[in-house]
Parts: structure tokens; sequence; C-alpha cells
């Protein structure tokens, strides 16, 4: 299973979602650290600044890709 992590915005103000594997303490599946995370809100928050990580997607296609195979 894998579960959203909010993280600080790479670029600009706001949050990117990251992707981290459950029991894949502390780092995302872009291999970003996540010591430092925001406070989670929720995702119908209208914050226009709020992104999800793109390596983390393709990571996350790639491994379910796999997984049904
Ligand atoms: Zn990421």
């Amino acid at each position: 299973m894998y579960e959203m992590i909010a993280g600080p915005a790479t670029t600009g103000a706001g949050v990117t979602w990251h992707v981290r594997a459950k029991g894949d303490a502390g780092t995302t599946l872009c291999g970003q650290q996540t010591a430092q995370t925001v406070r989670a809100r929720p995702l119908s928050d209208d914050a226009p600044t709020e992104r999800y990580c793109s390596p983390c997607m393709s990571a996350v296609h790639e491994r379910m890709q796999s997984e049904a195979r």
C-alpha cells in the first residue's frame, strides 16, 4: 500500500504531495526524505498551489504495472 505525504513544495509556496510506500519509513518514492513534512490538509482544501510530485506518480505507476503481472 501507499500513502500520500505532504512535503514542502520544491518551487514556490504550498505543498507537494509525495507518495510513500508503507513500511518504507522516511523516504518517498522519488527519494526525498519526509522528515520535514507539513501538516496534512484535506484534499478538498482550495489552495491552488497544491500539486502532486510527478516522479512519485511515475514510480507508483511503474510499481503497479509490475505488480499486476
Ligand atoms: Zn516525490
